[in-house]
Parts: C-alpha cells; sequence; structure tokens
C-alpha cells in the first residue's frame, strides 16, 4: 500500500508524464487523428552528451547533458538550457514539449526545445562553468544554429552563460553568429527588454485576468514564489503597477507583510546578505505556509510540482498565474478545478520570455534594434491578445484555460505539420 501510494506520486511528479497527459486530453478534445498523436506526442530528437571538463584542482569530471528538440514543424527548436543537480532526460523532453506548445499559443514562429546539464552550479567557479558550458556547446555543434536550434538562459543560466554559447559557436563557424542564442547581453547583439520579460508577460496577463475579476490593482493581494530571474522581475513590475505583493515564499523562508512588500528594498536586502530572511520591512513566517496565504494571485515562479495532490486544496488564492514551468501537476489541476480557481497556465503566462527572445532573434537577423518601448509595447500586444485566445478558445470549447491553451497551441503545430507533409 505504501509502496503503491508512493509510486503514484513519483508518476505524479515526472513531468514527461504530466505532459504526455496534457497533450492526451487536448488532443482528444480536438479529435487529432491517430498518425497525428504519435508525431506530436514524443520529441523529434533527444541528443545526450557526456563531456570531460578539468576542474580547477586539475581532475577530470564528466557532466551528463541534453537538449531536446520537441517539434520544429514551424520553425527553428527554441528554448532554454538549465543547469542543475537534478535535470533529468524526463524533464528535459518536458520542458522541449512545453516549449512547442508555448511558442504556439503566442504565434511566433519557432519549435520547442530545451538543454539541461547535470551539475551544481554553487559548487563550481566561474571558470568551471565556462569550461562546462563550452564543451557542452560544441558537443551540440551540428545540432544547434539559428536556422536550427536557438538557446535560450533557463534555471541557473545567464546573460553570462549566453555569451559563452555564442562564442563557442562563432569559433566553430568562423564568424560572429549573434542569433544562435537568445538572452545574451546587451553588448553582443542582447534584445532590450529580454531580462524583465517573464516577469513582465507574467504581469500583463494576470492584469488581463484582474479585469474579469473586476479588480483594481490597489486591492490585489499578491503571493510569489520564488525570487530569482522571473519571480523578482514580476514582484518589481506588480508593485510597479500598484498592486500589494504580500508575501514571497523562499526556498528557506517566506516574508510576509499584509500591507505589501517594498520589493526594491527586498532584493537590495537580499543581494547584501544572500536571503531575504530578516528582512525589516516584513515577518518571517514557516517557509511552506507562503503558498496557502490568503490572497488574490498566487504566481508559482520557481520550478516544477510544486502544487500538487498532496496540497493544492490548501490553496486559497483566486487567480494562479503560472510563472514557471510545469508547477503544477494534472492531479493539482483536478483539485484547483473544482476550488474554482482561475488558471493562466504557464505555456500563456510564461511565454514572455521566449516572445522577446523571437524580437531578439528578429533583431539580430536585420542587424537593426529596437528601443525598449517597442520590445515593451510588441510583448504588450502578443501577451494580451494570446490571453484573450485562450480565454476565448475555453468559453467557445467548455473547457479550462489550460486544455484551452493546449488545444491552441495543437490545432496549430498540427496544421503546420499537415501543410509540411510527411518526407519519406
Ligand atoms: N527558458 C525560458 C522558457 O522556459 C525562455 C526560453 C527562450 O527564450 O527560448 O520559456
Amino acid at each position: 500500500m505504501i509502496t503503491e501510494v508512493s509510486s503514484s506520486l513519483e508518476n505524479e511528479m515526472n513531468p514527461w508524464l504530466a505532459a504526455e497527459a496534457r497533450f492526451d486530453e487536448a488532443a482528444s478534445r480536438l479529435g487529432l487523428d491517430d498518425g497525428m498523436r504519435k508525431i506530436l506526442r514524443s520529441p523529434a530528437r533527444e541528443v545526450t552528451v557526456h563531456i570531460p571538463v578539468q576542474l580547477d584542482d586539475g581532475r577530470l569530471e564528466v557532466f551528463t547533458g541534453y537538449r531536446v528538440q520537441h517539434s520544429v514543424a514551424r520553425g527553428p527548436a527554441k528554448g532554454g538550457v538549465r543547469f542543475a543537480p537534478d535535470v533529468t532526460l524526463d524533464e528535459v523532453k518536458a520542458l522541449a514539449s512545453w516549449m512547442t506548445w508555448k511558442c504556439a499559443v503566442v504565434n511566433i514562429p519557432f519549435g520547442g526545445g530545451k538543454g539541461g546539464v547535470v551539475c551544481d552550479p554553487r559548487l563550481l567557479s566561474m571558470s568551471e562553468l565556462e569550461r562546462i558550458t563550452r564543451r557542452y556547446t560544441a558537443e551540440l555543434i551540428e545540432f544547434i544554429g539559428p536556422e536550427k536550434d536557438v538557446p535560450a538562459p533557463d534555471m541557473n543560466t545567464n546573460q553570462q552563460t549566453m555569451a559563452w554559447i555564442m562564442d563557442t559557436y562563432s569559433m566553430h563557424m568562423r564568424s560572429t553568429v549573434t542569433a544562435v542564442v537568445t538572452g545574451k547581453p546587451l553588448d553582443l547583439g542582447g534584445s532590450r527588454g529580454r531580462t524583465e520579460a517573464t516577469g513582465r508577460g507574467c504581469q500583463i496577463v494576470t492584469s488581463q485576468a484582474l479585469k474579469l475579476f473586476g479588480l483594481e490593482p490597489h486591492n490585489t493581494r499578491v503571493v510569489i514564489q520564488g525570487f530569482g530571474n522571473v519571480g523578482s522581475m514580476a514582484a518589481r513590475l506588480m508593485a510597479q503597477a500598484g498592486y500589494r505583493i504580500i508575501a514571497i515564499v523562499e526556498y528557506d523562508v517566506t516574508v510576509y507583510n499584509d500591507h505589501g512588500l517594498d520589493i526594491a528594498a527586498l532584493l537590495a536586502h537580499r543581494n547584501e546578505t544572500g536571503s531575504i530572511r530578516d528582512f525589516t520591512g516584513g515577518e518571517n513566517v514557516p517557509q511552506q505556509d507562503g503558498l496557502f496565504l490568503d490572497c488574490d494571485v498566487l504566481v508559482p515562479a520557481a520550478r516544477e510540482n510544486v502544487l500538487t495532490s498532496q496540497n493544492a486544496a490548501r490553496v486559497r488564492a483566486k487567480i494562479l498565474c503560472e510563472g514557471a514551468n510545469g508547477p503544477t501537476t494534472p492531479e493539482a489541476d483536478k483539485i484547483l478545478a473544482e476550488k474554482g480557481i482561475f488558471v493562466i497556465p504557464d505555456i500563456l503566462a510564461n511565454a514572455g520570455g521566449v516572445t522577446v527572445s523571437y524580437f531578439e532573434w528578429v533583431q539580430d537577423r536585420q542587424g537593426f534594434f529596437w528601443n525598449e518601448q517597442l520590445v515593451n509595447g510588441r510583448l504588450e500586444e502578443i501577451m494580451v491578445n494570446s490571453f484573450r485566445d485562450v480565454v476565448g478558445y475555453a468559453e467557445k470549447h467548455g473547457v479550462h484555460n489550460r486544455t484551452a491553451a493546449y488545444m491552441l497551441a495543437l490545432d496549430r503545430v498540427s496544421f503546420a505539420m499537415k501543410l509540411r507533409g510527411i518526407y519519406a
């Protein structure tokens, strides 16, 4: 009995099984034919590399890396690279498929891909990280490229990582190819607004949802889980828009202030002390209580499997804005639906990042760069339209937003596949 429970929980926590479950539901509702289902259900290509890297102390270590291209039906594969000690191929497969659906939801001309390297960045020096990144890139040289597969930052990777990927690729090509990655530093072909883009996208779709609920920004109480790139930017921009950020939930503590946290001061405190703990503008609350605080909007912006069958019943938000990829398991979805929580699914909510990545790729290819106002204006237009598309689709078909987003995406990708036909 105990093993049964633990194995069903283990299955629940497997992101690839979650991705398949969501895919199957949307495919059935769309009446997708068997052949198309087989094609779109599995990734087109999975590459595993074992990369030898010399550590600073002279020892040789071998790291495992993955790059999965789920689909290139609508354009080059697109998606981030994450560095984490617990990265698995199943996780990368799921994340790659989510990128396919995400790019289709916001209707940008990309397929979906994702990469990961099994390593613990906290234990590695900058030069070790650089060697890992460069060797990983070199091993993937024939698989990536502006027309093939375009990596970007994800968990524990950043502008510097992208600069190393761009340089390594360019050295192999014997010319500077900025469009091979996005999320680069501004001085190397990066786009204005890219760093803030995922958080900004979360803020834009949340503001659309608030209108549906008749909530004014100053009456809106927000809890954000995660204070990395996505969480901190979402917090900053939501606070700027007048929302009250009542709690930030981090891995070690939750910081709470019912009157609203001063996000700039909290960021400064974290940068100074390494943690949000003991911030004078709020109180420390046990970490695990943070997600279940009474609020209007909950933004999980950390990682997968945060809301599960074990805890979803305790969520007290009206709106769930999924800043992270895969924060909610399919089992938790059912519970949230019963509770009537309005879910803005990850493949819509966090699509601002890849949308500005698309703008970056376009700018690099043209060699002509946009100002921030243009980037943010175009991002807003795409996010608002996509939100309306998904919510409209949900109403029309009588399904929840997540299923609607998947159906919309599957419809677009399968249409592209049909137009292309099968090369034999
Ligand atoms: N890693 C981000 C995501 O999961 C961005 C991907 C990209 O810009 O290609 O959406």
